[in-house]
C-alpha cells in the first residue's frame, strides 16, 4: 500500500539550533495520528516542516507520494489558535469560504455551489446559526470548529491539525473528534498535534511520540508504555502521575 505522508530524516532548525532532528515515519491513508511530546518538543515545527511553511535542514518529504507542491489543494491545514488573528474582520462563513479557493483556480470566485458547499460544512460542525458572526466574537471551541468546517470545504485528502482542543469546551471536543474519526473511516489521513496524554488511547490508533527527535512511532498501546513516555518526558514529572493515575 502506498503512504500518504512519508518523512525521512528531517531536519529542522531555527538560527543554527536544532528543533527536529533526524525524524523517520510514515502513514498510510485512512489513519488518525497523534504527534505527542512535552512542551517545545518541535510539534508544531514538525508539522509546518511537513506542509513546507518552514524551510528544512535536510530530509524528504512526500505527500501522497508527491511532493508538497505538487498536492496543495489535497491538503488542509488548522494551525494553533494563539497564531491567528482574531481581529481579522471575517464572518464565519467568509472564513469557510476560504477552504474553497484552492478548488477555484486563480481569478475565480465563489460560486453558488461553494456556498452550498461551505453552509453544509458548517452544519456538520454545529455552526450554522453562527454564519453572519464576526469570527472574533466566537468562543474558542466555536472558532476551532469553523476552522474545522474550512478545512471540510476544501474537500482535502490530508489534514494537519494543530493542537485542535488547547482551549474549548467538552462538546465542541468531542464535535470534533468525532468528525476526524468519520473522517480516518474514509480513507483520509489525520495528523493531529496533542499534548493532551489523557485521552490519546481514546483519539489515536497510532502516535508519533517526539522530543527534538524521534522517541517512538506506532501503535499507540505501544507508545503510550510508561517508560517509552517517560524517555520523552524527562523532567516533566506531572505528566507521569496523570498517567499512572490512569492505569
Ligand atoms: P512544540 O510545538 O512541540 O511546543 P515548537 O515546534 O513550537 O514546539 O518549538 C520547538 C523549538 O523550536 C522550541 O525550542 C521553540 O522555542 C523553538 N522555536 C519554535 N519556533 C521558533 C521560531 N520561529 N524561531 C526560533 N525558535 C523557534
Ligand atoms: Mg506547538
Amino acid at each position: 500500500m502506498s503512504n500518504s505522508i512519508a518523512v525521512e530524516n528531517l531536519n529542522v532548525s531555527y538560527y543554527g539550533k536544532d528543533a527536529v532532528k533526524d525524524v523517520t515515519f510514515s502513514i498510510q491513508p485512512g489513519s488518525l495520528v497523534g504527534i505527542i511530546g512535552p512542551n517545545g518538543a518541535g510539534k508544531s515545527t514538525l508539522l509546518k516542516a511537513v506542509l513546507g511553511l518552514i524551510p528544512k535542514d535536510k530530509g524528504h518529504i512526500e505527500i501522497l507520494n508527491k511532493s508538497m507542491q505538487h498536492v496543495k489543494k489535497d491538503i488542509a491545514y488548522v494551525p494553533q489558535r494563539n497564531n491567528i488573528d482574531w481581529d481579522f474582520p471575517i464572518s464565519v462563513l467568509d472564513t469557510v469560504l476560504i477552504g474553497r479557493y484552492p478548488r477555484l483556480g486563480v481569478f475565480r470566485k465563489p460560486k453558488k455551489e461553494d456556498k452550498e458547499i461551505a453552509l453544509d460544512c458548517l452544519e456538520k460542525v454545529d455552526m450554522l446559526e453562527f454564519k453572519d458572526k464576526q469570527i472574533g466574537e466566537l468562543s474558542g471551541g466555536q472558532q476551532q470548529r469553523v476552522f474545522l468546517a474550512r478545512a471540510l470545504a476544501q474537500d482535502a485528502e490530508v489534514f494537519f491539525l494543530d493542537e485542535p482542543f488547547v482551549g474549548i469546551d467538552i462538546s465542541s471536543e468531542e464535535t470534533i473528534i468525532t468528525i476526524l474519526k468519520e473522517l480516518r473511516d474514509q480513507g483520509k489521513t489525520i495528523l493531529v498535534v496533542h499534548h493532551d496524554l489523557s485521552k490519546a488511547k481514546d483519539y489515536f490508533q497510532q502516535l508519533i511520540l517526539i522530543n527534538q527527535v524521534l522517541i517512538e512511532f506506532g501503535n499507540v498501546d505501544v507508545v503510550m508504555h510508561p517508560e517509552t513516555i517517560a524517555r520523552a518526558y524527562q523532567g516533566e514529572l506531572s505528566f507521569l502521575k496523570e498517567l499512572l493515575v490512569q492505569s
